[in-house]
């Protein structure tokens, strides 16, 4: 019997062979103001300051407010998560933390991708395809995004970041793998605190030496926690549906997280 689930089914072949040999056209990213962090560079070479602000954004924009306290929150949630991360084994641009707001962390390119995993569906997915809500997949599913505010940040498979020369097959590999590894990380230690981790978004990027590291922020804006038993939402859907409190939902998170926040 093979782990593919029958002995006469040939494993899956993720990607068709193809030949990548142009450089990808993306580059170290200059300090930047994003629409919940600022990206600085950092002290030395090779760093850059990631700091979280109070803006929370939806729907690409049009929805927009300022919480007083969420940047500091955000920041506390993302450190600890990455450290827990980076203590199973996957490698993060977390480098050390500086203060309320802000962590110090690799200066990377970032891949113009928005990697998903869902562990159940809700969301885009269930608009897309007319899934149940809460319908739990079969194995994890990893989807992809073309980062691009335009276009809104569209679905888009393999063939598409290969053909548009977004990622080498072999670092979307690695990149596929660390996701999966990384939800199912995050999955056990949410269970433990009470949590469902519904889905998750990612993203990755290189150094200088072409190393592959998970990025940016890992906080309620880029999850979906839903309490077990209840199913009331813990993240940023509060803010998306008017659902409830956004301060007092992610206050919860970081308490049962074990995160005293300074002054808020
Ligand atoms: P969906 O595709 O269902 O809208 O989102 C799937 C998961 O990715 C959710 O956890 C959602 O919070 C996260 N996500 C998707 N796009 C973005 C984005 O542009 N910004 C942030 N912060 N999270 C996103």
């Amino acid at each position: 019997m093979s782990c593919w689930g029958g002995a006469l089914r040939a494993p899956p072949q993720l990607f068709t062979p193809i030949e990548v040999s142009p450089p990808l056209n993306y580059n170290f990213p200059m300090s930047y103001e994003g629409k919940a962090k600022i990206m600085k560079d950092g002290p030395t070479e090779g760093t850059m300051i990631m700091y979280f602000k109070d803006d929370v954004t939806a729907g690409n924009g049009k929805k927009k407010d300022s919480i007083p306290g969420k940047g500091k929150i955000n920041k506390a949630i993302t450190l600890k998560l990455l450290q827990l991360l980076e203590d199973n084994g996957i490698e993060t641009h977390l480098i050390e933390d500086i203060d309320e707001r802000s962590i110090l962390v690799k200066k990377l390119k970032i891949f113009p991708l928005e990697v998903v995993v869902r562990n159940k569906a809700t969301g885009s997915i269930v608009r897309r395809l007319g899934l149940e809500k809460g319908m739990e997949f079969k194995r994890p599913l990893f989807e992809l995004f073309y980062k691009n505010d335009e276009l809104h940040d569209p679905l888009i498979c393999q063939e598409h970041a290969f053909a548009m020369n977004l990622i080498y097959p072999d670092d979307l590999l690695l990149v596929r793998k660390t996701a999966l590894d990384a939800n199912e990380i995050l999955k056990e230690y949410f269970s433990g605190i009470g949590f469902d981790l519904i889905d998750i978004k990612f993203e990755f990027g290189v150094d200088e030496k072409e190393n592959i590291y998970l990025a940016d922020e890992i906080s309620p804006d880029t999850m979906r926690l839903w309490e077990k038993g209840t199913q009331v939402s813990f993240d940023k859907d509060v803010f998306r549906e008017d659902k409830a409190d956004l301060l007092e939902t992610y206050r919860e998170v970081a308490k049962r997280m074990g995160l005293k926040v300074e002054g808020i």
